[in-house]
């Protein structure tokens, strides 16, 4: 099927086609036709579309050739004498497909707002916006799996349904098939023996312990699927179900780590600029005017790593008033994160090092006793974009770290198994996918950057 991106690319003036799309806008012209602007999502221009009267069923077909109706149009390529495009297509034959109601079409010519068209998702895509999302999340998707599939890397694919706790957060989507209703009459303990599985399960926050498994076994792979975390928090960064890129690499250490993080964010970023740049324009003009300028900046800087105890100097030392304390042994949080990649650094960095206390079982412990080889990429306009680390791969230490998490080793009898029997340094991260494509777009809410997001009180569509 033709499609507008390819005509307006390189069709020639004399050439006869069939088109099909979604009517944008339509004006009439007193002399007698009328132009049509048409889109059929395969880029962000529209291909103008000439309609004399003379076309067969000219004034019946017309009247309904209204925004977002679909329509079916043969013609022929006309040089264009209008200002903005090369060509334009002088219509031989019109079919109106779909009407569309002018009264109550939802998506009208006027700028809405993002929360009105979060509203309406199932029409946002139709959107300029929306449709550039679209295109560059789908440009960033190949770039990922190019990126790992030249530097010969596994695709794996991890449960969805877990019954371990990854993170130990606990921010978990229980997955039942036991009767809620009656549970709550009944007022017992829950007994998970009757549960589908025998025992509590969730729906993945990450598949990082899984993904250790075939790097362990096969070499480097890595996951890009869905995760989902039952977290309340209202932010701007924050999805209940997300997509997250996690490479796992055997033999690798921190540095090795940092360094893939580096040449992973990069090559998906020049991709991107490369293969949409007609939608990263659109970004540039109408969404964030440095949006462009940053991603330049990214690629042509090389990422800066800082000890999390330099970080912590560098914040109390700043001449800034911190709605969250900056003290040793606390999470940073995202004012603080800002401050150092956007106004102290300005480029990202890599925290690295940090303290073991707020961090997961699995990071590598440190000679130091306090510290673990955690690191975090943190990127202008979003903070943390990145949490990776090298992995405990020392069966002793593992299994004193998870005692002092209060997690019970038993239950992860297979993950230390990986430690009995050929253990090997290895290392790996996850990247959230919709911040990198608040990265890439500008975009200043994640609710935006995937199709239909999951937040709390909200998972219409
Ligand atoms: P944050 O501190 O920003 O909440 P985190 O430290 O909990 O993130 P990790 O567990 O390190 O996140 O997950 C790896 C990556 O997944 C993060 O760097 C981020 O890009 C992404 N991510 C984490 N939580 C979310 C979320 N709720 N929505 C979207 N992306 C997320
Ligand atoms: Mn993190």
């Amino acid at each position: 099927m033709l499609r507008i991106k390819s005509i307006l690319e390189n069709k020639q003036p004399g050439e006869s086609l069939e088109i099909c799309g979604w009517v944008r806008t339509r004006r009439d012209s007193k002399h007698g036709f009328s132009f049509i602007e048409l889109n059929d999502g395969s880029c962000m221009k529209n291909l103008q579309i000439v309609v004399d009267n003379d076309v067969p069923g000219y004034e019946e077909s017309i009247k309904l050739v209204t925004t977002g109706a679909s329509v079916k149009i043969t013609g022929t390529v006309k040089e264009s004498p209008g200002k903005g495009q090369r060509i334009e297509l002088q219509a031989t034959h019109l079919e109106v497909l779909g009407i569309s109601d002018p009264e109550s079409f939802p998506l009208q010519k006027k700028k809405h707002s993002f929360e009105y068209l979060r509203e309406i998702a199932h029409l946002r895509p139709r959107s300029n916006t929306f449709g550039a999302i679209a295109r560059v999340r789908n440009a960033a998707s190949a770039a990922i799996h190019n990126f790992f599939q030249e530097n010969g890397f596994l695709n794996i694919q991890t449960p969805i349904i877990t019954t371990s706790d990854c993170e130990g957060a606990g921010e978990m989507f229980h997955v039942t098939t036991l009767d809620l209703a009656r549970l709550a009459q009944a007022k017992t303990e829950i007994d998970y023996s009757q549960d589908f599985f025998g025992k509590p399960a969730s729906l993945t926050v990450s598949g990082q312990l899984e993904a250790e498994i075939f790097a362990t076994s096969l070499g480097p792979c890595y996951t890009f699927g869905p995760t989902f975390r039952a977290e309340n928090s209202n932010t701007t960064r924050h999805l209940a179900e997300f997509w997250m890129v996690e490479p796992e690499v055997p033999f690798a250490d921190l540095d090795d780590n940092m360094r893939l993080a580096e040449d992973f964010i990069k090559y998906v970023i020049s991709h991107v600029l490369k293969s949409c740049q007609e939608d990263m324009e659109f970004f540039n003009l109408r969404i964030d005017k440095t949006v462009l300028e940053t991603l330049h900046h990214i690629l042509d800087h090389e990422f800066k790593r800082v000890s999390y105890t330099d970080a912590i100097e560098i914040l109390t030392s700043a001449k800034k008033k911190w709605e969250y304390p900056v003290e040793w042994g606390h999470d940073l949080q995202s004012e603080h994160e800002r401050y150092l990649t956007e106004e102290h650094f300005k480029k990202p960095i890599i925290l690295h090092d940090y303290p073991r206390s707020i961090k997961p079982f699995y990071m590598r412990c440190n000679e130091d006793g306090k510290t673990v080889r955690a690191m975090d990429v943190l990127v202008p306009r979003i903070g943390e974009i990145i949490g990776g680390s090298q992995r405990e791969e020392r069966l002793d230490t593992l299994e004193g770290r998870m005692k002092e998490c209060n997690l019970d080793p038993q239950e992860y009898w297979w993950y230390t198994d990986l430690r009995k029997y050929g253990t090997v340094p290895h290392s790996g991260f996850g990247l959230g996918f919709e911040r990198l494509i608040q990265l890439l777009t500008g975009m200043q809410n994640i609710r935006d950057c995937i199709p239909f997001p999951r937040t709390p009180k909200n998972a219409e569509f």
